[in-house]
């Protein structure tokens, strides 16, 4: 059953969350119940509406470069049905990814959707979830009396579309009824008010995606402030979720090491004693791939990431297609810092990885 909070669009504009500026759907999603609910209310509300055979081709997303085709599919929905319920693997945090939705609205420069969405960088958001969490459980029974973690924000920010489809939290709830079943995901949004009354028993892990205020403002332009983030994050704690925090990335800029250790000395002053229960770190280092810093100078010509390869380490990946990271010399310098930080400052978390 589709569970659309049913605001009007000015008031979500209002709040900061994601309206479409214009909508494609798959005529097979009419079919399903949230499918023909979305179709309806977006006509109601008088977004323009097309129809598109496939989500994988959508044509017609006006722009007349390609910069401007580009910011105009951040701002595109695609209501579409996915038909692969192969899920892939999402090492190093869980077994597999649990596509719901792909695609954000907001522009991190750094995005990893920015290579991985290629052509398709619209946001598309898929009504079968029926069927998606059935093939969930599938791969639950595959693995008797082991843990299989699901990972739903490998290619979107889940919370940012989540008053769309309402997807999210039926997953949550899913999840809830899983023995052997967990899901986790992360955010740089602070919408979460939908989720605090979700039946999680505590099988999700909310995490929060935080960096120092000085790369959020220069790099994450569209997402959600990190004071907002932070009392998010509250209030999920607060809500009995296990609550993790994604360091990323790490960054190596004029005053780093004061600008991680406020940062942690915020989380650490302003979070309720709820949090610090159950709580996780993850650590990744920023790094980039030829593509990437190719697709980042054409879309934000003017940003300030600094990815200049010769100050790099290169480090080969699968099927030859390798990252910049930082020489050892920075990285062993940014993971040192941040871990002898968090350990100082939450005795009682877990570092999860640093990469
Ligand atoms: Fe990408 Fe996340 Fe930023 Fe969205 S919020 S643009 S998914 S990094």
């Amino acid at each position: 059953m589709a569970t659309i909070v049913q605001e009007p669009l000015h008031a979500e504009k209002k709040a900061g969350l994601f309206v479409p500026d214009f909508v494609f759907v798959e005529p097979n999603a009419l079919n399903y119940p949230l499918g023909r609910e979305l179709y309806e209310r977006f006509q109601a509300e008088g977004i323009p509406i097309q129809m598109t055979t496939s989500h994988n081709q959508v044509r017609g997303i006006p722009g007349e470069t390609e910069v401007e085709k580009y910011r105009n599919a951040k701002r595109t929905l695609v209501i579409g049905v996915r038909k692969t319920l192969a899920f892939e693997t999402s090492k190093p945090s869980a077994e597999y990814a649990l596509p719901l939705a792909t695609g954000c609205a907001a522009h991190c420069h750094y995005c990893y959707l920015n290579t991985n969405l290629g052509s398709k960088p619209y946001i598309r958001v898929y009504v079968n979830t029926d069927e998606i969490l059935r093939q969930a459980e599938a791969y639950i029974v595959e693995r008797p009396g082991e843990i299989t973690r699901f990972e739903a924000a490998c290619t979107s920010d889940p919370v940012s579309i989540e008053h769309i489809t309402g997807s999210l939290k039926r997953a949550i709830e899913f999840m809830g009824t899983q023995e052997f079943g967990r899901l986790r995901f992360v955010t740089k949004f602070h919408h979460v008010d939908s989720l605090l009354d979700a039946r999680h028993n505590k099988h999700t892990r909310f995490r929060f995606s935080m960096n120092a205020d000085y790369v959020i403002k220069n790099f994450e332009p569209g997402t959600s402030t990190y004071e907002q983030r932070l009392e998010a994050a509250g209030k999920v704690a607060k809500a009995g979720y296990p609550l993790g925090f994604i360091l990323a990335p790490l960054y190596w800029f004029e005053g780093w090491e004061a600008g991680y250790t406020d940062l942690l000395e915020r989380l650490r002053s302003q979070l309720v004693p709820e949090a610090l229960h159950d709580l996780t770190f993850e650590l990744i280092q920023h790094r980039f791939t030829k593509i990437a810093k190719k697709l980042i100078l054409q879309r934000y010509p003017k940003t300030k990431l600094e990815m200049v390869e010769e100050e790099r380490k290169y480090k080969w990946g699968k099927y030859g297609r390798g990252k910049y990271v930082y020489p050892d010399v920075k990285a062993k310098a940014l993971q040192a810092h941040l871990e002898k930080e968090i350990r100082r400052l939450f005795p009682d978390s877990k570092i999860e990885y640093f990469t």
